[in-house]
């Protein structure tokens, strides 16, 4: 995969828009934008995975929050490819507050708070192929 992952992001369709019925609208979101789906699950974090996913995180404030919510419902984990796969998703996704983001983003759109903002991106092309290999095996990678 290496060699492809410049083109490539990992994304998270939080528990928030998961349970609010919303993967359906926010998957149409992701291919409307050019993003092509290589890899999508459903998974349901425990606690210990959550926290080792944001462990970058671990001694901010918010960290029990956060890895409270994240594994407090079911998850849609995606990898996504597109030309600046990284800056791409991120722009489409929309500041981290939904209450700061722009119109026509994810956030802005699904988000309800800035703890549950309704998706996540990864924020450089090293991270995302880390966090892409933390839950998906090259077999799921399509
Ligand atoms: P992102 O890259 O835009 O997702 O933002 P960050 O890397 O700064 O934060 C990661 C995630 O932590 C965000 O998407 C939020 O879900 C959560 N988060 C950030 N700041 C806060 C906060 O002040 N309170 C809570 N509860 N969650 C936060």
């Amino acid at each position: 995969m290496s060699e492809q992952t410049g083109n490539l992001t990992f994304g998270i369709i939080k528990p928030d828009a998961v349970c609010g019925g919303k993967t359906g609208a926010i998957i149409q979101r992701v291919t409307d934008g050019g993003f092509k789906v290589r890899g999508m699950k459903l998974i349901h974090m425990t606690l210990q995975e959550a926290e080792g996913f944001y462990a970058v995180h671990r001694e901010r404030p918010f960290f029990p929050e956060l890895t409270t919510f994240m594994s407090s419902g079911p998850c849609v984990v995606l990898t996504l490819e597109k030309d600046g796969a990284v800056k791409a998703w991120r722009d489409l996704m929309g500041a981290t507050d939904p209450a700061k983001a722009d119109e026509g983003t994810i956030r802005k759109e699904f988000g309800g708070s800035l703890g549950e903002n309704a998706v996540h991106g990864s924020d450089s092309e090293e991270n995302a192929a880390i966090e892409i290999s933390y839950f998906f095996s090259r077999l799921e990678i399509v």
